[in-house]
C-alpha cells in the first residue's frame, strides 16, 4: 500500500493544474481501493460551498455544477465535522441528500474523509460502492492517509488555479492573496517582472510572445551563436583529436538542426509561445525521453541535450536582458532571488521583491533590508511563472503577496505606503536627537549591518553604532574564503565609516540556513548541527585569520568589538577566547600593539539563558540574538511559513528569558544588548527598555520608529506595563495589552504590522 500511496503522491506532485491533480486522485484512488466511485469536492472561492469537482464513476458532466454547504448532505457533514464518515448504507443516514443528476442512486456504501490543510477543510474525498458494506479499518486509514498527503498539493494547486495564466480571459481580474515570510518591511505596489536563474531550463516562466517573428529571430540568433561556440571548440581541438572524434561535434551540433529539435522549438514559437518557453518545453521533453532509455549510452545523451538547451537559453536570456525595460514600479519575482539579480535593475525602479524560496535570513533579504525594499520571502504557493506584468502588492510587514489586487485593496495599501513616507519624513528630524524617554532614561540605538550599502543609510538615520555586523555577508558574495588581507580591507571600511562609533563584528556565523557556496554543509538538522562557533572552532584557521583581520583593521581606530555566535557552553567560549587572545598576542609580537577590544557573547541558544552570569563573567558584554533564541526556545523554525504563527515575539517564556539574561549580565556589571529583529519592533522595544537593556540593535529601516516610540513614553510607564504583561499567560494577550498601550499614547502608527 505504501508504494501505491507514494506513486500517487509522486504523480500528483508532477501535475500542473488543479484539474489534473484531481483527475489523477480520483482515478488512482478508485483503482487502488477497488471501489466503483471516487469523487472530490473542493471548497469554492467564496469559501461557502463544497463543489463537486472531479469524479470517476459518477456523472462527470455535472462536475462544477452542483455543490453542498457545510453541514448539508453527507459531504457537508464530513466538511463540518472535519472527520471521516463511513456508512454501510448512506440512504439510512439522516443527513443523506441526493445530489441531482450525478448518478449516486445505486451506490450504498459511502466513505468520505476531509481534506485538511493547515486546519482548514479544503475539500472532501469520497469513495462509494453499490454493495451494502462498511469500508474496513484499513481502507478508512488508507483514505485518511491519502487525503493528508494530498492536502498540501491541493492547496498549492488551488492557489495556482486561482491565478490564471496568460491565455486566460480572467487574468487581470482574479484577486488572490498568498502567504510568505516577511523579508523586509514596507509596502510595494507595482508590476511583476519575473526573473529566472541564468540558463535553468526548469525555471523558465510560461509566457506567450508579444511578437512571434522577433522571438523566432532571437531563437535563430541564439542557435547560430551556440553553433559558432561549438565549432570554435572543435577548431581548437582539431590537431589534438582524430577525425572520428571531431565528427562527434558535428553530431552534437546536428541535435539543434531545423529538421530535429530546432524545428520543434520553431514551430512552438510560431504557435505563439515565447522563445525561451518553447525551448524549455521541447528540451525538457527530450531530456525526459533520453533519461527514460534503457541503454546507458542513450541515457547519457540527456546530458548533451541539457547542455545544448542551456547554452541556447543563456543567449536568449542575454538578449532579453539587453532589451529589458523595467516598469517604473517593478516588483521583482523569482523562484530564488539572488543579489546579482538585484544588481540588474535600477534602484529607482525597484518597488518590491518576492522570492518563492529563501527566508528572512537569506542574503537577498538582508540586502533588501539594507536598501529599504519591501520584500516577501518563502512564498511557496506562489505560481511565480504566471505573474509576468501582473499587478502586485508586496506587504513586507506581514509577508503577504496580493495578486491582481482590487481597487479597494490597492487603496488600503497605498494609504499605508503614504503614511510610511509621511512618517519617515516626519521622523527625519529625529536623526540628531538622542533616544531618551520623557522621564530622561537614555537608551542606545544601534544598527545591524553586513554591507557597505548599509552604512550611508545608517548614519543618515542617526545610528549610534553597529550592534551586529554580519561578517558572513562579505563571505557569501565570493567564490572562496576571502583572504586575511581582503577581510582586513572590508572590516576597515566598516570601522572607518562609523568611527568613533562602536562596531560589533560577529565572527563567521555560517551553517543553519546560511550556506557558503564554496563550503557546503549537508546535514539532516542544520539548525541543530554544525553552525556558528562550532564551525569556526573546528576550523581554527578560519577564526584566526578573521580575528587577525579584525584586529589589524582596528589599528588607530579603536572602535572594534568582537562577538561570538551560537555559544552553548562555557568550554566553547573559553576555547574561542584563547584563540582571540592568541591573535592579539601574536600581532603584538609582530609589532602591532593595541588594547584588546571588548569581547561579547551572543545569547541565542536556550542553555545560554541559564548560564548568562557565567558567560558574562568571562566577557565584556552579552547580546541577545532573539531570532535564533525564539526559534530554539519555542521549537519553531524561523524560516518556515507553515509554523510562522507560532513564532511569537511576545511569548511569555521568551519575555522571561530576556529578563533573566539582562539580569544575569547586570549582576556581573556587564552591558547587555539585543540584536535580533525583536529590537526593531517598537512594541518590544518598550518592554526591552523596561527590562534594562542598554542597547537595541536593529535593521536601519526600523530605527526612526523605535526612537520615536521610546521618546514618547516614560520608562516608569514601561516598567508598569512590563509588570502587568508578566502576569499574562499568552503571547496574544500580551500583544493586545501593548497595542492598547500604544493606542492610548497615539503611537499606533509605530506598530510594526499595520494590517493583515
Ligand atoms: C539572531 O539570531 O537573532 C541574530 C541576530 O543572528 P542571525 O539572525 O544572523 O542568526
Ligand atoms: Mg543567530
Amino acid at each position: 500500500m505504501l508504494s501505491v500511496l507514494r506513486n500517487i503522491v509522486l504523480e500528483v506532485n508532477a501535475a500542473e493544474s488543479l484539474d489534473e491533480v484531481l483527475g489523477i486522485i480520483v482515478s488512482r484512488v478508485r483503482m487502488a481501493m477497488g471501489t466503483e466511485v471516487c469523487s472530490v469536492y473542493i471548497r469554492d472561492r467564496n469559501e461557502t460551498r463544497y463543489v463537486f469537482r472531479a469524479t470517476e464513476g459518477l456523472n462527470a458532466a455535472q462536475v462544477g455544477n452542483v455543490s453542498l454547504a457545510p453541514g448539508e448532505g453527507l459531504v457537508g457533514l464530513v466538511a463540518e465535522r472535519g472527520e471521516p464518515v463511513n456508512l454501510e448504507d448512506a440512504e439510512l443516514h439522516p443527513n443523506f441528500q441526493l445530489l441531482p443528476n450525478i448518478g449516486e442512486e445505486s451506490f450504498h456504501a459511502f466513505l468520505g474523509v476531509p481534506i485538511i490543510h493547515q486546519r482548514d477543510v479544503l475539500g472532501v474525498l469520497v469513495v462509494q460502492q453499490a454493495r451494502r458494506r462498511r469500508f474496513d479499518e484499513s481502507e478508512e486509514a488508507f483514505l485518511v492517509t491519502m487525503s493528508a498527503q494530498l492536502a498540501g498539493v491541493i492547496a498549492h494547486a488551488r492557489v495556482t488555479g486561482e491565478v490564471p495564466d496568460e491565455s486566460s480571459p480572467e487574468r487581470d481580474s482574479v484577486y488572490a492573496r498568498i502567504k510568505g515570510v516577511p523579508g523586509a518591511p514596507g509596502i510595494g505596489i507595482g508590476t511583476a517582472v519575473v526573473v529566472s536563474p541564468v540558463a535553468d531550463l526548469y525555471a523558465v516562466p510560461r509566457q506567450l510572445s508579444d511578437d512571434r517573428r522577433s522571438e523566432l529571430r532571437a531563437f535563430k540568433r541564439a542557435l547560430s551563436q551556440v553553433r559558432l561556440d561549438i565549432e570554435s571548440v572543435a577548431e581548437n581541438l582539431r590537431d589534438k583529436l582524430s577525425p572520428e572524434d571531431l565528427a562527434l561535434f558535428d553530431v552534437y551540433i546536428g541535435i539543434l538542426d531545423d529538421s530535429r529539435i530546432g524545428g520543434e522549438v520553431a514551430s512552438l514559437i510560431k504557435s505563439g509561445v515565447w522563445a525561451q518557453g518553447a525551448l524549455a518545453q521541447v528540451m525538457i521533453e527530450h531530456i525526459r525521453h533520453f533519461e527514460a532509455m534503457e541503454h546507458s549510452y542513450l541515457r547519457e545523451r540527456a546530458v548533451d541535450v541539457k547542455d545544448l538547451g542551456e547554452r541556447v537559453l543563456g543567449y536568449l536570456q542575454a538578449d532579453q536582458r539587453d532589451d529589458q525595460v523595467f516598469p517604473e514600479k517593478t516588483i521583482l519575482v523569482s523562484e530564488e532571488l539572488t543579489a546579482s539579480m538585484l544588481g540588474e535593475i535600477p534602484r529607482s525602479h525597484l518597488a518590491g521583491l518576492i522570492s518563492v524560496r529563501g527566508s528572512s535570513n537569506s542574503h537577498v533579504a538582508i540586502l533588501a533590508r539594507a536598501m529599504g525594499v519591501p520584500t516577501v520571502m518563502g512564498a511557496v504557493d506562489l505560481p511565480y511563472k504566471r505573474l509576468r506584468d501582473m499587478s502586485v502588492v508586496v506587504d513586507g510587514y506581514n509577508g503577504n503577496v496580493h495578486l491582481n489586487p482590487t481597487k479597494a485593496v490597492i487603496r488600503r495599501f497605498q494609504e499605508i505606503a503614504d503614511q510610511d513616507t509621511e512618517l519617515n519624513k516626519g521622523l527625519e528630524s529625529l536623526r540628531d536627537l538622542p533616544c531618551v524617554t520623557l522621564d530622561e532614561q537614555r537608551l542606545t540605538l544601534w544598527v545591524n549591518t553586513g554591507l557597505m550599502a548599509d552604512v550611508a543609510r545608517s548614519l543618515d538615520r542617526g545610528a549610534e553604532g553597529v550592534g551586529l555586523y554580519r561578517t558572513e555577508v562579505p563571505f557569501l558574495m565570493r567564490e572562496r574564503f576571502p583572504s586575511e588581507e581582503e577581510q582586513r580591507q572590508i572590516y576597515r571600511e566598516q570601522l572607518e565609516a562609523f568611527a568613533p562609533r562602536p562596531v560589533t563584528m560577529r565572527t563567521l556565523d555560517v551553517g543553519g540556513d546560511k550556506a557558503l557556496p564554496y563550503f557546503p554543509i549537508e546535514e539532516a538538522n542544520p539548525f541543530l548541527g554544525w553552525r556558528g562557533i562550532r564551525v569556526t572552532l573546528d576550523h581554527p584557521e578560519i577564526l584566526l585569520a578573521q580575528v587577525r583581520a579584525m584586529l589589524k583593521a582596528n589599528e588607530g581606530l579603536g572602535n572594534l568589538r568582537i562577538m561570538l555566535p551560537m555559544i552553548s557552553n562555557i568550554p566553547e567560549l573559553e576555547e574561542a577566547l584563547q584563540l582571540i587572545y592568541r591573535c592579539h598576542r601574536e600581532l603584538a609580537e609582530e609589532g602591532l600593539e593595541m588594547p584588546l577590544p571588548p569581547i561579547g557573547v551572543m545569547v541565542e541558544v536556550p542553555s545560554a539563558i541559564y548560564q548568562a552570569r557565567a558567560l558574562a563573567r568571562r566577557v565584556d558584554f552579552l547580546s541577545v540574538g532573539s531570532n535564533d533564541l525564539t526559534q530554539y526556545l519555542l521549537a519553531v523554525d524561523r524560516n518556515n511559513a507553515r509554523v510562522s504563527d507560532l513564532y511569537h515575539a511576545f511569548h511569555p517564556a521568551l519575555l522571561e528569558a530576556l529578563i533573566q539574561v539582562a539580569d544575569g549580565a547586570h549582576a556581573e556589571g556587564k552591558q547587555v544588548s539585543i540584536c535580533g529583529e525583536l529590537a526593531g519592533n517598537p512594541m518590544a522595544a518598550v518592554l526591552l527598555l523596561a527590562m534594562g537593556y542598554d542597547m537595541l540593535s536593529m535593521n536601519v529601516t526600523s530605527l526612526p520608529r523605535v526612537k520615536h516610540a521610546l521618546r514618547s513614553i516614560t520608562a516608569s510607564d514601561a516598567r508598569v506595563l512590563l509588570d502587568e504583561v508578566r502576569q499574562m499567560e499568552s503571547g496574544q494577550a500580551i500583544e493586545e495589552r501593548i497595542s492598547a498601550f500604544f493606542h492610548a499614547r497615539n503611537l499606533q502608527q509605530m506598530m510594526p504590522a499595520p494590517i493583515d
